[in-house]
């Protein structure tokens, strides 16, 4: 059996590519220089994969931005006000993928979105009326003959053209359909210049095959690809999916001339059925993904072997990763913290290489026998230690009754009403305020043992009562401390969680140069010790007004991490949920009335089909929400905070969580949700974002009295709170006060007129 892998971490090792990028922006160094750490990287690359035994490497899966942009670029989507700037090609690309602004013009970047049920997030390409689909770029074969030339034949990887035309947006009349045509001949075009290259195989991704697909879509796909197939010529081909099963999709797909079929059999739940149901044809080799290019554990020999016994009846196998494995840490080798012990569990991407050597090693000898099998299973043996009886019973005891907040909602408000005695359209931020450099720097200091506890302490409180001082000063209603001790909204809590581990060097991209270090849940969760209520108390002794606590909700806690695999995600943020509960009853009893459980990132998990989505998900993410708050007093407000706007599709789902109050980011959508909220009449009180806190930029009091005034034509008033989109971490301090000021000055106006 031969090996191959989608994709691999092109950020690098040491996050070289963000930081050369990053210098580039800052115009320290050169694009020239910029290109060659390019090249750097990526022949270092592949010369690991090379090593590592990999028969299958690709190429065209390094970017120095996004590989959707890329391929857009390849092709000539790039909307006329980016070409009317006359820019290098590649400012032009980073024109696209970050905005521009300087003496060419002004323009804004392209939207961006999470790609498919991943933290990485791709630039949406952007196809206008006239947008001519044609192959004008090279950078797909300039890979291709760097690599040759370095002695090395990979194998190109590109998007395929019905994903990257259900992925775009459509700026004029025209759809999809209007530019197959078009599609066609440039990918034609494209493999007629790889097979003059000699290229043997190009990967074609089409993930969109696991959606959710009509029957109308499926014959699109498959008239797209008789077509273009009927082009290829002597090159192979192989269509490769990812995140989910083809099930709306398999039988054209198997039967069009595709010379392999790339397969996920670690998130395609139902992809050996379809196999054993609709059979493989022989003629085509069966890309088989069995590493998970997602998580961070060790592949399991044992199980997999028995699925690949399964799999094998069905034609020639080849190993691969379910998806990229962009999406995982590079190597495990820099983590000097963790103990070998635990370590011994873990298989980041280089270690995931070695997984798929491993195992076609052990499938060419027959006896099964090698060392590498029975280390294996002898890990997989061992009882994991940091199992918590206590916890286990808690869960055990749950009953339907603590899941269920009571008093009832209506009755919640009313009694809130009579004890907060707050303004019509109160008004409130969503928590963060400026991480200055010496707040970071203060952090920084006090990790690294240069100050002591009790400095770091002193300084954090200080810019409490400086942050508490301004908001009583502007006259917000409702105030916050801060967050100024918080690295972010996760690793934070988990530092207080047992069960937790962190990684030093363990970043995976989430998009352009940023990159996330999820933190690993490693055991069973429970709070060791309370986490934000001596700050919460100490900012509520400085004012008369309702200080509201600030925590994480456990959806958005387990969506940040790394999570286990031997027990359910259920399980496990019903863990998390009982942890976060004690540190709400404990705000409570230290005269918290109100306290806001973040939920930023409840939508990013919810599966990519929607006859999953209450099954596998909001059947125990909503009720897990509610689990953390159910048992606070009838007077004690709990809001929740969402960081996106489209949850128009599970709206109920959200009224469902029984907070007293929510905020989300509203003002870049044109506040597009109201209509939801409206049509199923939301029970909960709303704060949509009045405005943008992604940019600099300061609203006038005008604007965000217009914004409330829109607010107000779809919302009830007294269900109203005015309030940013979001945290106000990421901006500086000026704007930061201009915006505020601005925002109450606009309530109070508001307030005076009706
Ligand atoms: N309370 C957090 C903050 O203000 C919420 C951040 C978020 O929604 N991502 O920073
Ligand atoms: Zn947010």
């Amino acid at each position: 059996m031969k090996t191959s892998i989608i994709g691999f971490p092109r950020v690098g090792e040491s996050r070289e590519l963000k930081f050369a990028t990053e210098r580039y922006f800052r115009k320290e160094i050169t694009a020239d220089e910029l290109e060659a750490t390019g090249k750097e990287l990526r022949n270092k690359h592949w010369q690991l994969l090379v090593d590592q035994g990999i028969d299958f490497i690709p190429s065209g899966d390094f970017s120095f931005f996004d590989t959707t942009l890329d391929t857009a670029i390849l092709l000539n989507i790039v909307p006329t006000k980016y070409q009317a700037l006359k820019l290098t090609p590649l400012e032009t690309y980073f024109a696209l993928a970050r905005g521009y602004q300087g003496e060419e013009g002004d323009v804004t970047a392209l939207a961006m979105k999470k790609w498919f049920n991943t933290n990485y997030h791709y630039m949406v390409p952007e196809i206008e009326d006239d947008t001519e689909l044609k192959l004008v770029g090279d950078q797909i074969f300039r890979s291709f003959d760097e690599a040759k030339e370095a002695g090395i034949i990979t194998r190109p990887t590109i998007l395929g053209p019905f994903t990257l035309l259900k992925l775009a947006t459509y700026q004029g009349s025209k759809r999809a359909g209007d530019f197959y045509e078009a599609a066609i001949l440039a990918y034609a075009q494209i493999f007629e210049k790889l097979s003059e290259r000699d290229c043997e195989w190009l990967q074609i991704d089409e993930p969109a095959l696991v959606l959710d697909l009509s029957p109308i879509e499926v014959k699109q796909f498959k008239a797209l690809y008789q077509k273009l197939l009927a082009k290829k010529g002597n090159l192979n081909i192989v269509a490769q999916t990812y995140f989910g099963d083809v099930r709306d999709a398999y039988q054209e797909l198997v039967e069009l001339p595709f010379d392999g079929i790339g397969l996920d059999f670690i998130e395609g739940r139902k992809t050996l059925s379809l196999l054993e149901t609709y059979g493989f044809p022989k003629d085509k080799l069966l890309f088989a993904g069995i590493i998970n290019g997602k998580n961070i554990w060790k592949n399991n020999y044992q199980q997999t072997l028995a699925l690949l016994k399964k799999i094998k009846p069905f034609g020639e196998v080849v190993l691969n990763t379910s998806c990229s494995l962009l999406h995982v840490p590079f190597t495990l080798d820099n983590e000097s913290t963790l103990s070998k012990d635990v370590k011994d569990h873990f298989a980041f991407a280089v270690e995931k290489l070695a997984e798929l050597n491993d195992l076609k090693k052990i499938m060419a000898d027959n006896d099964g026998n090698q060392v590498f099998l029975r280390e294996n299973r002898a890990l997989f043996d061992q009882e994991r230690f940091s199992k918590n009886e206590q916890v286990a019973k808690r869960i055990k005891a749950l009953t339907e009754k603590d899941f269920v907040r009571l008093p009832a909602l209506m009755k919640r408000a009313v009694v809130q009403k009579d004890k907060l005695k707050l303004p019509i359209l109160p008004t409130t931020t969503i928590g963060s305020f400026p991480q200055t450099k010496e707040v970071k720097q203060n952090r920084a200091k006090f990790k690294k043992g240069e100050i002591s506890e009790y400095e770091y302490k002193v300084f954090n409180q200080a810019k409490i009562a400086e942050c508490i001082a301004f908001q009583e000063e502007i006259g917000l209603d409702v105030l916050v401390h801060g967050e100024f001790e918080r690295n972010d909204m996760v690793e934070y809590f988990g530092e207080s969680l047992d069960g937790y581990l962190f990684t030093e060097k363990a970043w995976v991209q989430s998009y352009g140069t940023r990159c996330v270090k999820p933190p690993i849940i490693w055991g069973d969760i429970s709070r060791s010790k309370p986490i934000t209520v001596a700050y919460s108390k100490y900012a509520q002794t400085l004012t008369e007004k309702p200080m509201k606590g600030m925590l994480t909700g456990p959806v958005t806690i387990l969506n940040w991490s790394f999570p286990r695999e031997d027990i359910s995600l259920r399980e496990s943020t019903l863990q998390l949920a009982l942890a976060i509960q004690e540190e709400v009853l404990d705000l409570e009893a230290n005269g918290i009335g109100i306290i806001q459980i973040d939920e930023a990132a409840l939508r990013e998990k919810l599966p990519l089909r929607k006859s999953d989505w209450h099954s596998e998900y909001l059947d125990w993410a909503i009720p897990a929400f509610r689990l953390v708050h159910s048992k606070v007093q009838p007077t004690t407000q709990i809001h929740t905070h969402m960081c996106y706007s489209e949850f128009a599709d599970i709206i109920q789902d959200i009224d469902n969580m029984d907070a007293d109050v929510i905020s989300f980011e509203a003002s870049r959508s044109n506040l597009d949700i109201l209509d939801a909220l409206k049509a199923i009449d939301f029970q909960t009180q709303v704060g949509p974002g009045v405005y943008d806190i992604h940019s600099p930029r300061v609203p006038s009091v005008k604007e965000i009295e217009a914004t409330i005034h829109n607010i107000l034509k779809k919302l009830p008033i007294e269900k109203v709170w005015v309030n940013p989109d979001c945290g106000l971490k990421t901006r500086g301090v000026p704007e930061t006060q201009a915006s505020l000021k601005n925002l109450t000055l606009a309530a109070k106006k508001v307030r005076g007129g009706v």
